[in-house]
């Protein structure tokens, strides 16, 4: 009782402070000027309308089926594996992670990794861009990102004082039907070589790209590798999307072509890699001397990552490296599994009138809306683009989550393609069957 009084008193004190000084207390500016205009993320708020609504969610880009049993039992093993596996690691990386991250990717990238140098372990693909941009792009630096790109990197140049500098991959044949592969869509070279200049310091590309599905062939990497090395620029290669290739595209790393590893950092992520995307253990891989900056970053801020995780991780790569080729390794199961899926939603798009783009990587396709017809009247979406407006209206009234497409593009950029939406298809049968029976009930193809 006493102690609620005198808590009372302070409450009530607290208050006349408020009344006296009103202005004081609140007039100062709380937040610093890096957070402004990037407050605004697409994940927050359809995650959070996903969670309102309860939607078929072909949303979020993570599987909605449990990762395979060999690395829900390798973290199972790591939890039971001593006290060391509950204490803090190695900040850049546990040893074991280190280690195999380091053996597995020196045949692919054809260079020697130096584990304790050339590796860095971070909390996903998210963490690794943002020790990226943080470690190695200054202010007023421009840095060229090819659209449609992983929303997050505009931010990330944004909070570090950068400029980004954007280019739209194109359709090869302008006009007619539209292409209908993600190969379809490439980078003019000299539209890109004009993007170049004195100020620029890095390009981001990511390939298999979200949320198109574009898997760079190798002469489309070297004309961006003779770029970087002609205008002396690094490159982030955001390649979390790695083992999932399709209808014979092959996944090309750039930092393998020549040149590029000394000015390459390789991004990827176990979320993808082993569909446990909420274990958020990413990495990247580079030349020391890149990586050391990006180590100051992370040391200065995360510090070191889950080791159990990591653990496990290291074990799913320690397996995958006997396995690598086999039909048993699961960097061949998982791309047979999901183009499986790929092929169901793509037919199912196309059964409705839909005209979606194939993807020849990773786990979305993205397709054009602007032959649906359908009133979109909701006021309190008035303001926003084409496609937010009609993916809110899809949660709501038809209880389908998907993306708007927009949110992939540059301001500049976004308003020519806000006719686009994109989903996931890396869920199980019976999410897509739950998906296909609401896209089916559109009774005719222009008539939601
Ligand atoms: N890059 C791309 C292209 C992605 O799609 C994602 C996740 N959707 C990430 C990076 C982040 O990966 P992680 O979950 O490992 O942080």
């Amino acid at each position: 009782m006493g102690i609620l009084i005198r808590n009372l008193v302070t409450a009530s004190q607290c208050t006349a402070a408020l009344r006296k000084f009103p202005k004081k207390i609140m007039s100062r500016r709380l937040n610093a000027s890096r957070t402004e205009g990037v407050d605004k993320n697409v994940w927050v708020e359809f995650t959070q309308m996903a969670a309102e609504y309860n939607p078929v969610n072909l949303g979020q880009g993570f599987p909605d089926f449990a990762p395979p049993q060999y690395i829900q039992d390798a973290f199972c093993e790591a939890l039971r594996g001593g006290p060391s596996m509950h204490q803090y690691t190695r900040a850049f990386g546990h040893p074991r992670l280190v280690n195999s991250l380091a053996k597995f990717f020196t045949g692919i990238v054809g260079h020697h990794i130096d584990p304790m140098e050339d590796v860095l372990v971070t909390v996903g693909a998210y963490q690794a861009l943002y020790c990226a941009f943080q470690a190695l792009v200054d202010e007023g630096d421009e840095v060229i990102i090819v659209e449609p790109f992983f929303d997050c990197y505009q931010p990330m140049v944004k909070m570090v004082g950068g400029k980004g500098v954007y280019i739209p991959l194109r359709p090869k044949v302008e006009g007619g039907d539209g292409a209908m592969s993600s190969g379809d869509w490439v980078l003019s070279a000299d539209e890109l070589a004009s993007k170049f200049t004195p100020r620029t310091k890095a390009i981001v590309i990511n390939t298999p790209n979200n949320p198109m599905g574009k898997v760079y062939k190798r002469e489309e990497l070297q004309v961006i590798a003779d770029l970087c090395i002609k205008h002396d620029v690094l490159c982030f290669s955001d390649e979390v999307y790695e083992w999932l290739t399709y209808d014979g595209a092959k996944h090309v790393k750039i930092a393998s072509l020549p040149g590029m590893w000394e000015r390459t950092v390789t991004v990827g992520s176990a979320g993808k890699t082993f569909s446990a995307t909420g274990w958020k253990v990413g990495w990247a891989i580079g030349a020391g001397r890149l990586l050391k900056h990006m180590k100051t970053i992370h040391q200065n801020s995360v510090y070191h990552c889950a080791t159990a995780a990591q653990e496990a991780v290291a074990r799913g790569f320690e397996r995958e490296l006997e396995l690598f080729g086999s039909s048993k390794s699961y960097f061949r199961q998982l791309p047979a599994t999901v183009n499986r899926k790929r092929e169901k939603l793509a037919m199912c798009l196309e059964s409705v009138g839909l005209k979606p783009i194939m993807p020849q990587g990773g786990y979305f396709m993205i397709t054009d809306i602007s032959s649906v017809e359908v009133d979109l009247n909701d006021p309190s979406t008035k303001d926003e683009s084409y496609d937010f407006r009609f993916v809110k209206w899809l949660i709501k009234e038809k209880g389908l989550a998907t993306i708007p497409v927009s949110a992939f593009f540059s301001p500049e950029h976004g308003k020519d393609f806000d006719k686009y939406i994109r989903f996931c298809f890396i869920k199980e049968d019976s999410t897509l069957d739950a998906a296909e029976a609401i896209l089916r009930k559109w009774n005719t193809p222009h008539d939601v």
